[in-house]
């Protein structure tokens, strides 16, 4: 990572900065984005796990919405349901890893 004071590219595993000495807090920095992104549930989170969760939810999503608006309206039935999919299940899948996120950081406590 870069130095967040001086800009000098550092190992990642290095605690400080090599030019400057400043404390590079990663972890911590990512742990307090981690908790931000699940709390309002829209952000990327930084979970793997969840990533590939809401992927494939999406995916799915937009496939199911597209089939289901060919048969009803064709093919521009389908574009639109791939996109009402699309959003749809972007919320619904976002609005479930801020539940999740939320199960998880209580049972941490
Ligand atoms: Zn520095």
């Amino acid at each position: 990572m870069n130095c967040p004071k001086c800009g000098t590219p550092n190992d990642d595993k290095a605690a400080k900065c090599a030019k400057c000495q400043t404390e590079l807090k990663r972890a911590d920095a990512l742990e307090s984005y981690q908790a931000i992104a699940e709390t309002v549930g829209g952000l990327p989170s930084l979970n793997v796990k969840d990533n590939l969760y809401q992927g494939l939810a999406v995916g799915v999503g937009t496939v199911l919405g597209a089939l289901i608006g060919l048969v009803i309206g064709g093919w521009q039935g389908a574009l639109f349901g791939a996109l009402i999919g699309l959003v749809g299940m972007g919320l619904i899948s976002g609005f479930v890893l801020m539940i999740l996120g939320f199960t998880r950081r209580m049972k941490k406590k």
